[in-house]
């Protein structure tokens, strides 16, 4: 067993008392499924979680409600606004180009497979999250404790790993991708990175079961007490998801509970497991069933549309356009119709629901012919108690006066959201959600029809569970919790 060097600083053996952490997040597992799985009884682990724990209001993740976006938003603690993390594909300003984090491998040729790769590991982690922001795992170890990672892919730590085999290692500085990144000091992802052997199965190929991994790594760590927060990382409910839509994921789900099992029963059941640990448990979104698709592109037919550095010059095109799962978000860049006339185009489309942009410092936002103007600061308050002052008609978001409460059932925490992706600097001038039902296509014309989608700003997408087990004292999160609270809920668990 190789020797974990910074065990002798972990929380318990410093005499801080307060138990380890372990965050478990379970890629695009929504409110519905999840309570769907406890009630059949195929997440029986999660259920005793729950009978341990408080099972919070149900939680709102990011806009939009993606992967990248959410982890980071996990991650950092805020929205795109403050993460910098727009989207799974965007267009980067000052460098002309897409980016693109794997919305589909026929999407990631656009601005080429090796300009992928580095954006959706290395970029992501060391280029496009906000420095301005600390990762949980950063604050962690900045307190002098143990942060433990397992293919989570917003990983930004202290510690320098090289990639984990010697072989990819070379071949990966003659193509000229990453060989190297920086995370916390227990750093497991896939095949590439591992700073310690664990014995875990490789997971490489394409029936790979990535949650069995996880458990694997995870059930190591647990055992030899090697960290004082471990993120749990468990992607397959997701990608079930995808697949087969909502509604065939309960196996994957039981999967996922199973690997959580695995931990539990590494530190010799769900009793002395607590004794020791405090858990958060939650998901980054969820996901619908795709029935339609859409193309947003022949509404913006008229204009000269930015195709990737490869085959386009910015400077001769009208817009950029960066559709992914069930969001879009249109870039202006040379001579661009105003953001009010580009998201009229993109109104007209059955597959588009909501749409929003800044017109004269107010956020507008669209949808079913009717319009709201919100402004930060006022009178009115969202069930977060954000202040704003909403003007025009209140239904664009279904939004429900009471006193001076608005609140939206159908486009939960909305307010916020669209806000938050308008103010962040990597984003398009005017973001567009989809309508029930659709997703559009991407830059490969990929998409997931019959199968699932998310990222949209509807409560489909975006209700997803929180429980916390073993948090002293229990946290209050008021009526509407926000993924964004977790990195608040870590740092107040180790008193940081
Ligand atoms: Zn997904």
């Amino acid at each position: 067993m190789p020797s974990l060097r910074r065990h002798q600083n972990t929380a318990i053996d410093a005499g801080l008392r307060q138990k380890k952490l372990v965050l478990i997040v379970i890629d695009g597992l929504g409110r519905p499924l999840f309570d769907r799985a406890v009630q059949e009884g195929v997440a029986p682990t999660i259920a005793a979680l729950i009978e341990r724990g408080t099972l919070h209001a149900p939680c709102v993740s990011s806009f939009p409600s993606l992967t990248p976006v959410c982890l980071s938003a996990i991650a950092t603690g805020r929205h795109p606004d403050g993460s910098f993390i727009p989207g799974l594909t965007w267009y980067r300003r000052g460098e002309d180009r897409f980016v693109e984090y794997g919305s589909s491998f026929n999407a990631t040729l656009v601005e080429g497979a090796q300009m992928a790769i580095n954006d959706a590991i290395l970029n992501l982690n060391h280029l496009h999250l906000s420095q301005r922001e600390r990762t949980v795992f950063e604050v962690v170890e900045d307190a002098g404790l143990v942060a433990a990672s397992i293919n989570y892919y917003v990983f930004r730590g202290r510690v320098r790993h090289p990639l984990k085999h010697r072989a990819v290692s070379a071949l990966a500085r003659r193509i000229g991708v990453f060989d190297a990144a920086y995370g916390p000091t227990r750093f497991h992802f896939g095949d590439l990175f591992g700073s310690e052997r664990t014995g875990a199965k490789p997971n490489l190929g394409v029936k790979v079961r990535h949650d069995r991994h996880a458990a694997e790594v995870g059930a190591w760590l647990v055992t030899r007490d090697a960290f004082d927060l471990m993120l749990f990382y468990l992607p397959d409910v997701d990608m079930a998801q995808h697949r087969r839509g909502p509604d065939g994921a309960l196996p994957a789900v039981a999967a996922a509970d199973a690997s959580i099992a695995a931990i539990v029963a590494a530190a010799g059941g769900l009793d002395p497991f607590l004794e020791r640990h405090a858990v958060i448990l939650l998901a980054d979104h969820g996901q619908t069933a795709v029935r339609e698709t859409c193309d947003l592109a022949p509404a913006l037919a008229d204009l000269d549309l930015f195709a990737g550095s490869l085959r386009s010059d910015p400077t001769a095109c009208h817009v950029a356009l960066a559709a992914s799962n069930r969001v879009g978000m249109v870039y202006r860049l040379a001579g661009a119709p105003p953001s009010r006339a580009i998201a009229g185009r993109l109104e007209r489309l059955d597959g588009v629901d909501v749409s929003a942009f800044v017109e004269d410092g107010a956020f507008v936002i669209r949808r079913a012919g009717v319009e709201l103007r919100a402004r930060r600061g006022g009178s009115d308050r969202d069930p977060r108690g954000n202040a704003w002052t909403v003007t025009g008609d209140p239904d664009a978001l279904l939004l429900v006066r009471d006193g001076a409460l608005l609140a939206s059932v159908a486009y939960p925490n909305g307010l916020e959201r669209v806000a938050c992706l308008l103010e962040c600097v990597n984003a398009g001038e005017v973001v567009c959600s989809a309508a029930a039902g659709f997703e559009f296509r991407d830059a490969g014309g990929s998409h997931h029809l019959g199968g699932g989608s998310h990222g949209s700003l509807s409560a489909d997408d975006s209700v997803v569970p929180l429980l916390t087990v073993g948090l002293d004292p229990t946290p209050t999160l008021g009526p509407e919790p926000s993924i964004t609270d977790v990195h608040a809920l870590v740092r107040g668990h180790f008193g940081i």
